[in-house]
């Protein structure tokens, strides 16, 4: 079949590198000049494997006042005259119920499981350094002992997707990570997930794009703005850009934040929305660490990639670009008071912003469409990098016509965005 893989994001890349195994003909079409130019660039990093949990519940639903007011510092929910924004905010406090934010929960850990798998399978088929993933794990932290009861909660349902996650006092999280003596914030203790790694999004999608193109034919067009998707008797069968027109079998969509505009010349607009995040780039400090560290408190998280210290965080809605500046330094700002000898912060720092295409509850639309030959793999939201490689898987499976009574795909049918 020849396939015409939309965006040349994380998602997109993945995807690609998935059908071409099987022996397609994979064609990557995207606007940038490069993989990875947009929310895949310079992202916090993480394989969070065991910490896929859904923004969309009860704690944050008491908070979103505060978020929707500009009282708290790494959240704002602006406001703005896009009707699509409150659609996509009924929906979400929807999501919000302690039953809801399970059920998402159970479905994002399935997912997860099966990226963490399908990212193991890569990582011996490609023998480059570069996209080993490195790490000695991750450590959520909490900040009173009331936040480790709560996180504590998800800890048997996480095991029993197979993710090994502890619950760890203040004096165990410092033997893990002895660097957080030195973290100024409060904490009481945290969750430790061993098996969660840490990976360079640039460097892991350019890896996977050379390793495809060499191995496995697949070409990638850059500098290519998609326009429009054409159909003939509901199946499709072109990709019209600002440059050319391109005949296809089937198309995946993997547009990230940019997805809507395009499904609407075809099909119709879905709950995805952009979310801004902020990215810092700075060489290690002299109290370094080797365990990522996520604080959902100040809603930061901080890795080492390999000599490297990205922080990563923030949630803005509807924040103006102007404004871009001003939040990279709040970033800055938190990070150097929470964690002064982390970071070089007075070294030469790359900032980046980046939006993540959230849907309401978290939740990756993976799907065939009712046009036959056009799937969606969109809406990642938070969690892109880590589960990129089973979305990847369950695009292959659609198109392979994997048994509808395959558990994974069942549920993802069952599931609102996934009909
Ligand atoms: C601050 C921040 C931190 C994050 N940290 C993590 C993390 O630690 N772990 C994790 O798992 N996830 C993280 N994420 C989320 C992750 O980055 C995203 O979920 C992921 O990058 C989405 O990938 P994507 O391929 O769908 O989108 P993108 O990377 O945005 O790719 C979409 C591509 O489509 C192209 N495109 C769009 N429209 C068109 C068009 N009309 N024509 C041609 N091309 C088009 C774009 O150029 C782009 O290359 C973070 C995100 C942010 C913002």
């Amino acid at each position: 079949m020849k396939i015409l893989v939309l965006g040349a994001g994380v998602i997109g890349v993945t995807t690609a590198h998935a059908l071409s195994r099987l022996g397609h003909e994979v064609l990557v079409i995207d606007r940038g000049d490069a993989v990875a130019s947009q929310a895949s660039q310079a992202n916090g990093a993480q394989l969070a494997y065991s910490y896929v949990d859904p923004f969309a519940n009860s704690t944050t639903f008491k908070k979103i006042p505060k978020y929707m007011l500009g009282f708290d510092e790494g959240i704002s929910l602006g406001l703005t005259r896009k009707f699509a924004y409150y659609a996509w905010g009924l929906e979400f406090i929807r999501h919000c119920t302690p039953k809801k934010a399970v059920e998402n929960m159970q479905i994002m850990l399935e997912l997860a499981r099966s990226s963490k798998q399908a990212m193991s399978q890569i990582c011996t088929e490609i023998p480059d350094a570069t996209i080993r993933a490195y790490g000695a794990g991750k450590i959520i932290l909490a900040r009173t002992p009331q936040e480790l009861e709560k996180l504590g909660k998800t800890v048997t349902l996480k095991k029993s997707y197979g993710f090994d996650v502890k619950i760890l006092d203040k004096k165990n999280c410092i033997i893990h990570e002895p660097s957080l003596k030195f973290w100024q914030g409060e904490f009481c203790g945290g969750i430790y997930a061993p098996g969660d790694k840490v990976l360079d999004p640039l460097l892991f999608c350019l890896a996977l794009q050379a390793h495809s193109e060499s191995k496995y034919d697949v070409r990638y067009h850059f500098g290519h703005t998609i326009l429009k998707l054409k159909q003939a008797n509901n199946k499709i069968t072109q990709v019209q850009t600002d440059k050319n027109i391109f005949n296809c079998d089937a198309v995946i969509v993997c547009l990230g934040e940019g997805a809507n505009k395009i499904l609407k010349t075809i099909d119709k607009a879905y709950p995805i929305y952009p979310m801004r995040g902020y990215s810092l780039t700075l060489p290690a400090g002299k109290h370094a660490i080797k365990t990522s560290i996520t604080d959902p408190l100040s809603k930061i998280v901080v890795s080492n990639l390999g000599g490297k210290i990205r922080i990563a965080g923030f949630l803005d809605a509807n924040m103006s670009e102007a404004k871009i500046g001003s939040r990279e330094q709040a970033l800055l700002a938190t990070a150097r008071k929470l964690w002064p000898s982390v970071a070089q912060y007075d070294g030469d720092i790359d900032f980046w912003s980046g939006l993540r295409p959230m849907t309401p509850s978290g939740i990756p639309i993976v799907k065939k469409s009712k046009i036959n030959g056009l799937y969606y793999n969109i809406g990642h939201g938070s969690l892109g990098l880590t589960l990129a490689t089973g979305s990847a898987q369950r695009i292959v499976q659609l198109i392979e016509g994997a048994p509808q009574n395959s558990g994974a795909l069942i549920r993802e049918e069952n599931h609102e965005f996934a009909k």
